[in-house]
């Protein structure tokens, strides 16, 4: 066994519904603790999928290439196609990024707390994981502390951008001021898998920083906005004088043919995306009206999702185990006293509110 893998905690997947609604008991149960689209999948997926198993037996290898998700991909973001690494989802994508350009010894730079994939692949390598925390009172990176955590050992750092669990977003300004403090051998990797909801920018997105600087990566997810979690694509860009490595180490048949259909399907359905986004930030708003009504700190999110904290860690848990008794789900345990939970439709987040504000009101923890 490596000595890297034994001293490894695995990411904890979400229990299914199924059995954790059999387990609890419960006749609903809506998981707010994954960040998963609340509005489903755009009907036109449904479509392309049934389409496509109806014409197609199963097998032949699908397109290695995904030449057609590709080719959609590049033409909807304005990147060349040989730019793009698809993969089983984002995580096979920090996965192969961590393959590619991590040997034991080297560090990674992360902020804290963000998504744990990084420092777990990064882990995996052998790699140290500098971690710098983020302002504590407003969610912020602290990108100065990410320039100064850098050293000769760093190959990668990692920039979740709204930021996951914090919500907080980086303005493409000051990610364009902190790229130019960074060395040319040190990759920058923007995770934009949530970039879709920020509604506080025309253009958010990273992307144009990709003719500016050589050592940046972005990176984009089917998972969230355009609710296609289950069927795991997620892409990368890079620029023509690292990608083909990383399309090296990339498994031939990643991505199985569906999952290609249903991807391009998604894409073609912008009319869905804005219909959930704006949806979104509706209720995110509200949320952000309640909590601030409660006189409870969290941080401004322009994600699907808000970070909240509580007076206690007992409190925290005794709200979370409150809202799963009543049919939903919430994330702890990124942080002691806090929950991370997903902006769900309005009248689940009406349901939520109204059982804190009974909580809040009546509880005297
Ligand atoms: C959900 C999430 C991912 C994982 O995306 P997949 O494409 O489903 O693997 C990647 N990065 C962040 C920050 C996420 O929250």
């Amino acid at each position: 066994m490596k000595e890297s893998i034994q001293q490894l905690k695995p990411y904890i997947p979400e229990e299914p519904i199924s059995r954790l609604k059999e387990r609890l008991g419960l006749t609903k149960l809506v998981r707010f603790s994954a960040n998963e689209n609340p509005y489903g999948t755009s009907p036109q997926v449904k479509e392309a999928v049934l389409a496509y198993v109806c014409s197609h037996d199963s097998s032949q290898y699908p397109d290695s290439y995904a030449a057609s998700l590709r080719t959609a991909i590049a033409d909807f973001i304005k990147v060349p196609a040989e730019s793009l690494v698809i993969g089983v989802g984002l995580d096979e994508v920090i996965t192969l990024l961590s393959r590619a350009f991590l040997t034991a010894g080297d560090s990674i730079v992360i902020s804290t707390p963000t998504f744990s994939e990084y420092a777990l692949n990064g882990q995996l390598e052998g790699a140290i994981i500098k971690g710098v925390p983020c302002n504590e009172v407003t969610g912020a990176t602290d990108l100065d502390g990410m320039v100064a955590a850098i050293d000769e050992t760093t190959k990668l750092v990692w920039l979740c951008n709204p930021n996951n669990p914090t919500g907080t977003y980086v303005s493409v300004e000051a990610i364009r001021k902190f790229m130019k403090q960074i060395p040319k051998e040190v990759l920058v990797l923007i995770d934009e898998a949530y970039i879709e909801f920020v509604t506080s920018v025309e253009a958010p997105s990273a992307l144009p920083l990709l003719a500016e600087f050589e050592n940046i990566g972005i990176m984009r997810t089917f998972s969230k906005a355009y609710g296609l979690a289950n069927y795991r694509v997620g892409y990368l860009v890079l620029g023509q004088g690292l990608v083909n490595y990383v399309q090296t180490i990339r498994l031939p048949y990643n991505l199985n043919s569906v999952s290609q259909v249903a991807a391009e399907a998604a894409l073609g359905d912008q009319a869905f995306i804005r219909h959930v986004v704006a949806a979104n930030a509706v209720a995110r708003d509200s949320w952000e009206a309640c909590l601030m009504q409660w006189g409870l700190h969290y941080y401004a999110s322009e994600a699907n999702f808000l970070f909240v904290e509580f007076k206690s860690p007992e409190e925290a848990k005794a709200v979370a185990d409150m809202w799963l008794r009543a049919g939903y789900q919430v994330r702890m345990g990124l942080r002691p006293q806090w929950l991370r939970i997903t902006i769900g439709q309005a009248e689940d987040c009406k349901a939520m509110q109204q059982l804190l504000g009974q909580f809040l009101g009546t509880c005297t923890m």
